[in-house]
């Protein structure tokens, strides 16, 4: 099948509760796969939809509801390799911070003997990189560390995770007439002032509506929003597509065209 398929593996912003993780996305597409973001509490949810690790992670920026589980893989992966099982290197693409703050947690150091598990790329901005059936292209995210917005496509089809950010030009153009538009909107506390680095729900679907994405999950909301804050908030931007929110287990299937 070469339909783009997400399923969100966690979508709260912060961090995990007893009902969901931390962001995470998994992208499938033919027998590629890419997780955008592995925050905590989403692994085990990664583990139960592929039988297989992914062939390459992203994290969009060093925040622990964006990464925390990326050490859970690797301790997986570590597991094997003592039990005798040698895979690939696991390929991480993230901005600056990621790795650093990575190992710094592990306390592993450039000649810690399981260092070459994981191996870290930094993306080339507005540069396509091939993940197997996959192409992921990003752009830089308004946020309080380094980070990343990323686009996956297949043939036809794409989809666009903003990660953290604030409005941002740059993040709108990646997503510029993409198939679906994953967009934080962790900014509505119900009162000002405002933190710059992430999105309100009505930026969120503004920025859905200016970059002619066709469709828009909301994610990553912040955990005092209200349903009925969200529905309102969402009706006062003009918008043509269609507006979901995340939660996790939820799948949206991208299909290709068929002439
Ligand atoms: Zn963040």
């Amino acid at each position: 099948m070469s339909d783009l398929t997400m399923t969100v593996l966690g979508c709260n912003s912060g961090g995990p509760t007893r009902g969901g993780g931390a962001s995470g996305y998994l992208v499938t597409a033919e027998s590629t796969s890419v997780v955008l973001d592995l925050g905590s509490g989403t692994l085990q949810r990664l583990f139960e939809l592929i039988p297989d690790v992914p062939d390459a992670v992203v994290i969009t920026h060093r925040h622990v509801d964006h990464m925390a589980d990326l050490l859970g893989l690797y301790g997986y992966l570590a597991s094997e390799r003592r039990a005798g099982e040698l895979r690939p290197t696991l390929r991480v693409i993230a901005p600056q911070g990621v790795e650093e703050a990575f190992f710094g947690a592990l306390q592993a150091g450039p000649t810690h003997g399981y260092r070459d598990i994981i191996v870290f790329e930094e993306p080339p901005l507005g540069e396509p990189v091939a993940v197997g059936a996959l192409v992921c292209t990003f752009a830089e995210a308004s946020h309080s560390v380094p980070a990343v917005a990323v686009r996956v496509s297949r043939l036809r089809r794409s989809l666009t995770y903003t990660g953290d950010t604030g409005p941002s030009s740059s993040v709108e153009q990646l997503a510029s007439d993409t198939d679906l538009l994953i967009a934080e909107a962790g900014n509505d506390r119900g009162q000002p002032p405002l933190y710059p680095y992430h999105l309100t729900v009505g930026e969120a679907v503004a920025m859905a509506s200016r970059s002619d994405a066709r469709q828009l999950l909301l994610t990553h909301l912040h955990m005092a929003a209200t349903l009925d804050d969200v529905v309102a908030a969402v009706a006062a931007v003009k918008y043509a597509g269609e507006v979901q929110l995340a939660a996790p287990g939820l799948t949206i299937h991208l299909e290709q065209e068929t002439f």
